[in-house]
């Protein structure tokens, strides 16, 4: 991947179990936050019944997905639940850039991935209050076949051990107002913390 950057918005990736709710609650943040950009990334997993191409991602083919990573094409990109995710470089970059808090909803491969491009991005992990209601959660989405969600669930141990190492902030979805609170109050945190230190270094020129 690329070098370090230094960007002027702040990036945030939001991480968790599937069914743990990271898509309402991003979706929420946005309304409680100015100036923020939501990515869409590309997958070669097929499009679930209530899903739109563009809105939830953008669906495309594994040649298509191939091409664009030898194209450089995405910030990050990993294979998860045997099919590919990547996000989009080039609007992420514009969003950063026009000094906006952008949003990644990925993996935890991704985060690495991320964290490795922008040291400063803001690591959240959302966490459901027990591993109980999260099986229920995700059956009540209604989008997995049985087999499907026993490996998600499989894999959700796996991904919390390894966001204890690269995610600064847990977030527990117990009540979902709180948890959309939280996770505007880190990006709020994280936009303040950014401007304070850039006066410095202006006062210091
Ligand atoms: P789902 O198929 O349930 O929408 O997503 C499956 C997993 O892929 C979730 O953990 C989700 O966060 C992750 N994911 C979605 N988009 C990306 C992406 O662009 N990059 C990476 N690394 N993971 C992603």
């Amino acid at each position: 991947m690329s070098e370090e950057e230094v960007s002027k918005g702040v990036a945030v990736v939001v991480s968790g179990p599937s069914g743990v709710g990271k898509g309402t609650i991003c979706r929420e943040v946005l309304k409680h936050l100015d100036n923020v950009y939501l990515s869409v990334s590309a997958t070669t997993r097929r499009k679930g019944p209530n899903e739109a191409d563009g809105g939830d991602y953008w669906y495309i083919t594994r040649d298509e997905f191939a091409e664009r990573i030898e194209k450089g094409m995405f910030l990050e990109y990993a294979e998860v639940f045997g099919s590919l995710y990547g996000t989009p470089k080039d609007k992420l970059e514009q969003a950063l850039s026009a000094g906006k808090a952008a949003i990644m909803e990925i993996d935890v491969q991704g985060g690495r991935q991320v964290k490795a491009v922008y040291p400063d991005a803001v690591m959240i992990f959302i966490l459901a209050p027990t591993q109980r209601e999260l099986a229920e959660r995700m059956k009540n989405r209604g989008r997995e076949n049985e087999k499907s969600a026993q490996r998600r669930l499989g894999e959700a141990g796996s991904e919390i051990a390894a966001a204890w190492q690269y995610y600064e902030h847990m977030v527990i979805n117990d009540d979902l107002a709180e948890a959309v609170n939280e996770v505007v109050q880190i990006i709020t945190g994280a936009r303040k913390r950014k401007e304070y230190l850039e006066s410095l270094g202006n006062e210091a020129e």
